[in-house]
């Protein structure tokens, strides 16, 4: 098996357990029970779930960007560019990719972005 096909395997595997995760997610959040509206809940109650519902929230968004991530590495195998730093264009190495096979940046870059 080629290394892309092996990486895109990879990374299509991580894709579905992002789905799992964001549908366990959904289901946990009580926002998304249909009796929430009117189970008439104490306030302790509510303050409770709107923390859980924001918690939730979070905890899919960054699953979200991880999604959109990976399937711009994607994207970056099958146009060759996979793998390079699209910052700076030096090769990222397989020890971080390994680490974070969708990751688009080296780690200088990535330092560099967050400061
Ligand atoms: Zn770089």
């Amino acid at each position: 098996m080629s290394k892309n096909k092996e990486t895109k395997l990879l990374l299509e595997s991580e894709k579905e357990k992002i789905v799992v995760q964001l549908r366990a997610l959904k289901d946990s959040d009580p926002f998304e029970d249909p009796t929430h509206v009117t189970d008439n809940a104490s306030v302790d109650t509510d303050v409770r779930e709107q923390e859980a519902h924001q918690r939730i929230e979070a905890e899919m968004e960054t699953l979200n960007k991880r999604f959109h991530d990976i399937d711009i590495a994607l994207k970056r195998i099958d146009k060759g560019t996979y793998g390079t730093c699209r910052r700076c264009n030096k090769t990222i190495p397989a020890k971080r990719l390994a680490l974070i096979p969708e990751t688009m940046h080296c780690v200088s870059c990535e330092e560099e972005m967050i400061k």
